[in-house]
């Protein structure tokens, strides 16, 4: 069986039993502010097990792209280096939103596992939670009998908290748990090592690959356990490892998932695979890599310097520098290989194939820049090579720690490159440095919660925004957020005018107010799919009636922006072609600003047009039509722009202003008519990362006030030109009148030059067969300086010249000789220049023959031709 057909079978086998197939949620997580990517089947879901939402169906299975590199479920560490851990893997899963429980859920995967995907009953083991005193959790004894019923009794593991209890996060939905490991070592193997032995202990071919977790439980802040308002099944399979347990491999990279990848490094690399151990490791960890950065990226997550988009760009550092120093890749190449993955997945994740050309060549620019500081980075090693000999061999802590947060280096790269010096690394020094950063980063960003305090269970929270400004409301939950330096409150209202943080829409500002008192909403934010209205403190009687009144004003500026940027993604995409696609989006009550993909500057010309055709639709005052709970297939038939990286949910928002022209999937909130917009103006155009423009622009009030401030600069650049007819011709004389003055002035300048030079020569000194001129002189550059130096030693023989001069303010000396008088008198320009230029307090130097100095003192120039005259005659 492929590992295509094994997917399939999975989802069939699911569908047979009622559940509803979705799609995979996208890998990156946008309105969670406790998980950056998916890292789990069951994360898109958590709201149906906190009973936040209703699930749209009691039964769903899917395969969900997973990401484990952070947080608290981190595998990075072991990728590559083990043969059945990766950074991104699917999950295949089935769930039960309090419909069936324990007995369904093992029968079913009992059942796909021996007779659809037929594997050997004799080499599968199941565990089962033990219990817990310290929890206060029994054993799963239900579990046990179920087991029981179907596998002999030695084949079931007692396993502990740290195993059979599986946790989401450190607070949120959990519980006891089953899993399934799968024994694929030989006969041989197995006769001489009892199986049971090697489960959970690291074996790389007695592997965990299914986890049947009965949600039971809500993990709170304070550590304890409440029960959940209803009981559900999550299970989550490794669909590599299970690939790697149906085609009898030893490696989930020998199977048809990796392989195509393994075997295109390999082939780049000029080496075979399964031959060294070192190159082996290296080909695994590229092979892997390059599938979370590909799919991170096409879910709209672009490598940076912070948070999400930082660890995407260490995953792909981690894999240059695999590539760079065991297989000698010395240029880009993981670009390359994203169009061997997206082929190979582009019929369960079409997404990656839709926009390859976008994501390679954001791959490819992360390369070239990490190549680029790679091997400054390596230079600077070698700059300082003289000072880890004099620190005993060592390259110290802070060094090594300044190549790892400069350069990107992780510890074992500048470990490797010292043992090839014969230095060591002070990793213990290193690790000093990591903690103190950390630390600095921690104490910034510490925020503590409490639980929810919950007024009103079962209430789901509703927004009434797009419909009205103000609502009576109740309070239906609040908690407080403490950080270092400030306190501020989460309140959840039963109904809400306030338009949460999303879609890159800024949240809504406004009040609470009550009989007895008002409490500002300082912002609105979402976290997963509550309304959280944040707030500087708690209101006296939280269970009072409120009336919730958004700053209308602010609003309606938000929304003529928001408006503005759907008609300015028209207008780009038919200027500029269908290429174009939202790479990110800021709308706020100031300005809007559109990321998008294209591979050029947008020129001044385009810019014009593209206004042009934003401000035509404003002025054709296109209505408003909004559709909402639109099933997502009609949304696409209506001809809504496919948005990548959009959550799935059965029913979406359509918003278009004039079918033809724009429709696009939209939570925000927008205007009536277009000609509320009033009037849009491109303010700038730029490049944000490869393949990605911005265009920030602004509407309303506020074009009008930059139009406005536009003229009134025009005007008085007219009054200071005295002219009201062909200013821009005006201005251009004058900069050609300028420019011909300047060059007059020099001609002038360099005459006056001869002369000076003709009267220098002249008064000339006579002192033992040398000819001395020192003398103040006026010059206005050093370039002049310099010149009329070098003039001199054409018109005078064994000359010793001594210039003083006062440029821009600040005192400069030059000393000239002849040539002959370094040669046979052992003179020397720079000697003398730093003598002399004790006058000016200053310093200086240059060559044998010619010297110059600067200083701080003009005062001193006076007693410089003095000065130098006792010098040479010292010198003689
Ligand atoms: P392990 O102990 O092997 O790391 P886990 O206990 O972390 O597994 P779960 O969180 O229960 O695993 O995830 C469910 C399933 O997902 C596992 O049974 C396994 O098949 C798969 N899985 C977990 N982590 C990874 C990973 N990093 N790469 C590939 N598959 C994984
Ligand atoms: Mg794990």
């Amino acid at each position: 069986m492929n590992s295509a057909e094994i997917r399939q079978k999975f989802l069939d086998f699911f569908a047979s039993k009622q559940h509803q197939i979705v799609p995979s949620a996208p890998i990156v997580v946008k309105d969670d502010p406790t998980l950056m990517f998916i890292n789990s089947g069951m994360a898109p879901f958590k709201d149906y097990f906190l009973g936040n939402k209703p699930a749209p169906s009691k039964r769903i299975a899917d395969t969900q792209k997973c990401l484990r590199v952070s947080g608290k479920h981190n595998d990075l560490e072991e990728v590559g280096y083990d043969t059945y851990h990766h950074t991104m893997f699917e999950m295949l899963g089935n769930w039960s939103f309090g419909d069936y429980f324990k007995k369904e859920a093992l029968e079913w995967s009992w059942e796909l596992l021996t007779e659809v995907y037929k594997l050997p009953k004799d080499r599968l083991y199941v565990s089962v939670f033990q219990g817990d005193d310290s929890e206060n959790l029994p054993m799963d004894q239900n579990a046990f009998n179920i087991w029981k019923s179907m596998i002999a009794e030695d084949r079931i593991l007692m396993g502990s908290k740290k195993d059979n209890f599986w946790e989401m996060g450190d607070t949120g939905p959990c519980g006891p748990c089953s899993e399934i490991h799968v024994d694929l070592r030989t006969e041989e193997e197995r006769a001489q090592v009892d199986g049971k032995s090697l489960v959970n202990n690291d074996h790389p071919q007695v592997v965990e690959i299914w986890n049947n977790v009965f949600m039971e439980f809500n993990r709170l802040a304070d550590g304890s356990l409440v029960k959940l308002p209803a009981q559900h099944v999550d299970t989550g399979m490794g669909f590599e490892r299970l690939c790697m347990a149906i085609q009898g491999k030893r490696s989930n990279y020998d199977t048809d998932v990796f392989q195509p990848l393994i075997q295109y490094v390999a082939k780049e690399a000029g080496v075979k695979y399964g031959e060294n151990e070192k190159t082996d490791i290296a080909i695994r960890v590229i092979s892997d890599h390059i599938r979370a950065i590909a799919f991170t990226i096409a879910d709209g997550q672009l490598p940076s310097n912070n948070k999400a988009g930082y660890v995407i760009r260490r995953i792909l550092r981690r894999a240059v520098r695999y590539g760079f120093t065991f297989l000698d890749f010395k240029k880009p190449f993981l670009f390359k290989l994203a169009e061997v993955l997206a082929d190979q997945m582009a019929h369960v994740f079409p997404e990656l194939k839709q926009q390859l050309g976008f994501v390679q060549r954001v791959i490819e620019e992360e390369e070239n820049a990490f190549l680029r500081t790679l091997e400054n980075g390596l230079k600077r090693l070698d700059a300082l090579e003289e000072s880890f000999k004099q620190n005993n061999n060592t390259i110290d802590g802070k060094t090594a720690f300044e190549l790892y947060d400069t350069f990107g280096f992780p510890l074992d790269l500048t470990a490797l490159i010292a043992r090839e010096k014969g230095f060591t690394v002070d990793e213990a020094g290193f690790g000093v440095e990591m903690e103190q950063q950390k630390n600095r980063s921690r104490n910034a960003s510490a925020t503590e919660q409490t639980d929810w305090i919950i007024l009103q269970p079962d209430v789901v929270n509703e927004f009434i925004g797009y419909d009205c400004d103000t609502s009576a409301s109740h309070i239906v939950r609040y908690r407080q957020v403490k950080t270092k330096n400030k306190s501020e409150y989460h309140l959840v209202l039963d109904k809400t005018p306030f338009y949460a943080e999303s879609g890159g829409q800024v949240g809504d500002t406004g009040y609470l107010i009550s009989d007895s008192e008002q409490v500002e909403v300082m912002d609105t934010k979402k976290e997963n799919d509550l309304i959280l209205h944040i707030t500087p403190k708690l209101p006296q009687n939280v269970e009072a009636g409120f009336r919730a009144e958004i700053d209308a004003e602010r609003r309606n500026m938000i929304r003529r922006n928001h408006s503005a940027t759907h008609l300015l993604h028209a207008a780009l995409r038919s200027a500029l072609g269908e290429h174009v696609q939202q790479r990110g989006s800021l709308v706020n009550e100031k300005l809007l600003r559109f990321d998008f993909s294209h591979f050029a500057k947008v020129e001044e010309a385009e810019l014009r047009q593209i206004e042009h055709m934003v401000n035509k639709r404003v002025r054709e005052s296109i209505p408003l039509e909004e559709s909402r709970n639109v099933p997502i297939e009609e949304a696409k038939q209506m001809g809504a722009m496919a948005l990548f990286g959009e959550k799935y949910g059965d029913f979406v928002r359509v918003i278009s202003f004039g079918r033809e022209h724009s429709v696009e999937l939209c939570g925000g909130t927008h205007v009536l008519n277009t000609g509320n917009i009033g009037y849009f103006k491109i303010v700038s155009e730029s490049s944000v990362a490869a393949g990605v423009r911005r265009i920030e622009a602004i509407t309303g009030d506020a074009a009008e006030e930059y139009m406005q401030q536009q003229v009134n600069e025009l005007h008085a650049v007219r009054e200071a030109m005295n002219t009201q007819s062909n200013v821009s011709g005006a201005v251009q004389k004058l900069q050609e009148d300028y420019k011909a003055l300047q060059k007059q002035l020099e001609q002038f300048e360099l005459k006056q030059l001869g002369s000076l030079k003709d009267t220098l020569a002249q008064n000339a000194q006579q002192l033992n067969g040398i000819n001395l001129v020192a003398e103040r002189v006026d010059v206005s550059s050093s370039d002049y300086l310099k010149k009329l130096a070098f003039d001199m030693r054409q018109v005078v023989d064994n000359l010793v010249l001594v210039l003083a001069a006062e440029i821009d303010g600040k005192p400069q000396i030059a000393v000239m000789l002849s040539d002959n008088l370094v040669s046979e008198k052992n003179m020397n320009a720079s000697q003398m220049v730093r003598e002399l230029a004790k006058e000016i307090q200053g310093g200086g130097g240059g060559q044998p023959f010619y010297a110059t100095a600067g200083g701080k003192n003009s005062a001193g120039l006076a007693t410089v031709p003095g000065k130098a005259v006792e010098l040479v005659k010292s010198l003689l």
